[in-house]
């Protein structure tokens, strides 16, 4: 069990790709906790964890509070004992062009995906530092860390911003002991991209069919969606990753829509 005696919290973990990144570090070994706006459905998960024999706590969590960002992390530490892993993964999608879109919006969409990011790597590496083990974050970021779409302004700025906060956490964290890398999935079917195909069939004046077709599938190498279970096992293998040979980076899960 690669990842027995570590602690990992996982943000946003109560539904689709978080969920699925929780569930396979406590399989792996983890003590997981279940960050996440939605208490109800992190204690479903935490507790679906705990009777197959994982260890697992939920947590209401807005990640774009820093007191509930830090009481959260801190109640994680209490009940846990430390943090090894962090996956800051809470996200959510507003779509519209820019001339649409709205100035709240764009506000809360950065908040979730760049406060959030920031504030629980902040919360977490005091810890990672304090007890002198290090750890790894991982961000979730998208193939919109290194592409553009029609109307995601918002989700491309935050997505590309995740890559320089990355980099900076891996200069500043490495000499103790903390990686920090970002994953990358192609679309993956999930409540918030199910949300999305009616919004852009609106938007781009296009069946929901040739939305999925010829927009989310166009530029994949086989037309297939990216699973839950790729995007868990490529964060799993870099929270599990020995060495500070792999920090900085991003790695791309998209069935070959972006090449680097
Ligand atoms: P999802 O809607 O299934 O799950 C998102 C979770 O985040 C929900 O449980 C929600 O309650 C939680 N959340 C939202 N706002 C929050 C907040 N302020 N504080 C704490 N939790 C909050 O979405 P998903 O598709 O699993 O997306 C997860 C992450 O993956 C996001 O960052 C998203 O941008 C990214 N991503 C998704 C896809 C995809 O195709 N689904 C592709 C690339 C990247």
């Amino acid at each position: 069990m690669p990842l027995n005696n570590k602690v990992a919290l996982v943000t946003g973990a109560a539904s689709g790709i978080g969920e699925q990144c929780a569930r396979k570090l406590a399989s792996l070994g983890a003590a997981v906790v279940i960050a996440d706006l939605n208490l109800e459905h992190a204690q479903k998960v935490a507790s679906s964890i705990v009777v197959t024999g994982g260890k697992a706590l939920a947590l209401a969590m807005d990640v774009t509070s820093e007191e509930a960002v830090n009481s959260g992390i801190e109640q994680a530490v209490k009940d846990f004992g430390s943090i090894d892993v962090l996956v800051s993964n809470a996200g959510i999608q507003i779509v519209a062009s820019i001339e649409e879109y709205a100035f709240s919006d764009w506000k809360k969409m950065l908040s979730i995906h760049l406060d959030g990011a920031f504030l629980t790597t902040k919360a977490a590496l005091k810890h990672m530092y304090a007890g002198g083990k290090g750890g790894s974050i991982v961000y979730m970021g998208s193939v919109h860390s290194h592409e553009a779409s029609k109307l995601k302004s918002a989700y491309v700025t935050a997505k590309h911003g995740l890559l320089g906060l990355a980099r900076v956490v891996a200069k500043e964290g490495g000499p103790r002991g903390v990686r920090a890398n970002v994953v990358c999935p192609g679309y993956v079917r999930t409540p918030l991209v199910d949300k999305q195909i009616p919004e852009q069939a609106r938007a781009l004046g296009l069946s929901e069919a040739e939305v999925v077709k010829n927009v989310m599938l166009k530029e994949t190498v086989d037309s297939e969606f990216t699973t839950l279970d790729d995007v868990a096992n490529t964060v799993a293998f870099l929270a599990g990753f020995e060495s500070s040979a792999l920090t900085g980076q991003s790695l791309i899960v998209s069935h070959g829509w972006v090449m680097q």
